[in-house]
């Protein structure tokens, strides 16, 4: 189980965050919602260690990690892919992998990754940067992927994708769940989002306005008011 318990956080004296409790059960699907700004990308970077809290503490399995520093949260299986990726686009499509790879193991773990989504298997010696925004999403997910994540964290990984690479990614999220990982997820497609997930989450200018299952928010004012129709 990973839960964020009463935390505050932000940026410099700008709070973003308040007071917000969410929690990841072992291999469930957590959606994350609401509208632009309304800090879902300040509450993984949280998660991940990467944004420091206010007050509040994270727990990893009733351990708490609060201010870990964000290797370490890895190494205890906490996997993000931010907003934009963050691949490295003068590398190539192996190098990127094996950055990721445990000594030893890189051969398996880059084949993997090549399972998973094999146009990475077509691009493997091209440079990151020259392959399409699809094919860089699924590179920045196969590394995640290959590290075996407890926790990923998955921030708008369809964005700006074209729909047929949208499905395949949304495929890929399904097996990631049904492998074991669980999954906090940010998406602005909400309907597909609430297909997978089990349990979702609507933040409101920082604050947890809505906590329950997909069906009992569909067709809720709530979900109308803050998250509109797709
Ligand atoms: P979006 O859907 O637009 O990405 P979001 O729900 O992910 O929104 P955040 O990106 O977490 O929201 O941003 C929440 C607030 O924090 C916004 O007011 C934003 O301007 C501010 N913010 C985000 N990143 C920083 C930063 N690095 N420094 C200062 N303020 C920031």
């Amino acid at each position: 189980m990973f839960e964020l318990r009463r935390v505050s956080a932000g940026y410099g004296g700008h709070v973003v965050l308040r007071d917000v409790t969410l929690k990841v059960p072992p291999g469930s699907v957590v959606a994350l919602l609401g509208a632009n700004g309304a800090g879902k990308t300040t509450l993984l970077r949280v998660a991940s260690g990467l944004v420091r809290p206010f007050a509040g503490q994270l727990l990893l399995d009733d351990r708490d990690v609060t201010g870990l520093r964000p290797h370490r949260l890895v190494e205890a299986g906490v996997c993000h892919v931010p907003e934009g990726r963050g691949v490295f686009p003068s590398l190539t499509v192996r190098d990127n992998l094996r950055m990721h790879c445990l000594a030893g193991r890189e051969e398996e773990m880059i084949a993997k990754a090549i399972d998973i989504f094999p146009s990475l298997g077509r691009r493997i010696g091209a440079l990151a940067g020259t392959m399409s925004g699809g094919e860089q999403q699924m590179l920045a997910l196969a590394r995640a992927y290959i590290q075996n994540p407890r926790l990923a964290l998955l921030d708008e990984v369809s964005m700006g994708l074209a729909p047929v690479v949208v499905d395949e990614i949304f495929r890929f999220l399904e097996i990631l769940a049904k492998e074991g990982a669980s999954l906090l997820l940010v998406e602005q497609y909400v309907t597909r989002a609430l297909a997978i997930a089990d349990y979702v989450y609507l933040l409101n200018r920082g604050e947890v306005r809505f906590v329950g299952e997909p069906d009992e928010l569909e067709g809720s004012d709530i979900f109308k008011e803050y998250v509109g129709v797709e």
